[in-house]
């Protein structure tokens, strides 16, 4: 095998997708040398596991990057939230509250064109097919980036390393950093649809449905995404009395459902598994979401008694699912 050394950059970007191309122009910008590298070849290359929506706070750094004017121009969609909750539609008031429009591209336009964007820097050297597996040192510091490229090795020295090799970093893991993983029990689907009536133009609809969630996102070259997110117990996370119950305090033509507060707080115990202190927070958390459900479903035309009555199953719920997570002692049930 052969191997060869590149020349000296101020800094090496491993993973040229959202966050290194983003990085590489703003390094670029200062003046900087910076060598940007990926494992695919191809120039083109996207991510496609994602639901392609850029929330507004995200707008100030696609000006910064000057990628929006072109990605308007490749029909990047504009576009305001509504969203359905159980409770009542929330729809920004244009009117009244001009709310700031976040962005809908798929990244199969986003992802070439900050590449594209990056490579454009003379400073910059992308380098595509270039697999990084490990981290370069000197003195104890680390100093660049090795790896193999063609059937070659190759080394690239840097004053700064950087990883946004996205998950499974391979330089997060050779840079022995911690991670934190927690199954978050949801089943995910997506498609991309082309002529689809979407009842909302070009706005993004949000149904919460509590622990479920779906979305219909309009997008550039007309392709609507539709998204569903479905909690699922059985993926993984606890399932406890609470998700086994029914889950709700029905009264005539309406209903309290509790099942997003259980999901949560499923959620909640599996991310802390083992932290008791973490546990009082999810329990509490847990509370208030069971009531505020009584609260929103029971409110203006309900009588209190309903609403306590609601609140008094709350209240059961709430003990039941407490006094068997024997928390606080060491353990919970698993059933
Ligand atoms: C289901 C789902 C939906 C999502 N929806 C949204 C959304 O609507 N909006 C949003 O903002 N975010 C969304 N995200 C999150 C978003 O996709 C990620 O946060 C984002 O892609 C991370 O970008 P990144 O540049 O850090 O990493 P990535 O996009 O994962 O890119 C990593 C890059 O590193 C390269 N690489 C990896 N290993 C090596 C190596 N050893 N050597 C060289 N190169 C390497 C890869 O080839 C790749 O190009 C979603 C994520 C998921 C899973």
């Amino acid at each position: 095998m052969t191997s060869k050394a590149r020349e000296k950059y101020d800094v090496v970007i491993v993973g040229a997708s959202i966050a290194g191309c983003a990085a590489a122009i703003m390094y670029a910008q200062q003046g900087l040398r910076i060598a940007l590298l990926d494992a695919r070849s191809d120039i083109r290359a996207h991510k496609v596991l994602c639901t392609h929506h850029l929330q507004p706070c995200g707008a100030p750094i696609l000006q910064r990057l000057g990628a929006t004017e072109k990605l308007l121009a490749l029909g990047m969609v504009e576009t305001v939230p509504t969203f359905w909750t159980p409770w009542g539609v929330i729809t920004p008031d244009a009117a009244e509250n001009s709310p700031p429009p976040g962005f809908n591209v798929r990244r199969e336009t986003l992802d070439p064109l900050l590449r594209q964007l990056a490579n454009d820097y003379p400073n910059v050297d992308l380098l595509l097919g270039y697999r990084v597996s490990g981290l370069l040192t000197e003195n104890g510091t680390t100093a660049g980036v090795y790896g193999t490229e063609q059937g070659s090795v190759f080394t690239v020295e840097a004053r700064l390393t950087i990883g946004a090799d996205g998950k499974d970093s391979t330089v997060a893991r050779s840079a022995r950093c911690d991670s934190v993983t927690a199954s978050n029990g949801r089943f995910s689907y997506f498609a991309q649809l082309s002529g689809l009536e979407r009842p909302g133009g070009e706005t993004s609809l949000s149904w919460f449905m509590d622990p479920d969630v779906a979305y219909l996102l309009p997008n550039d070259g007309g392709i609507s995404v539709p998204a569903n997110y479905i909690y699922d117990p059985d993926l993984g996370s606890l399932h406890d009395y609470c998700t086994s119950s029914p889950d709700q305090f029905p009264s005539p033509g309406t209903n309290a459902d509790f099942s997003g507060g259980c999901a949560r707080h499923d959620m909640c115990y599996e991310a802390n598994e083992g932290n008791s202190a973490a546990y009082v927070e999810c329990n509490r958390q847990f509370k208030d979401d069971l009531l505020t459900v009584c609260d929103n479903v029971y409110s203006r035309g309900w009588s209190v008694v309903t609403r306590n009555a609601c609140k008094t199953t709350a209240r059961s719920y709430y003990e039941v699912v407490v006094l068997r997570h024997p928390s606080e002692w060491g353990g919970h049930l698993n059933n």
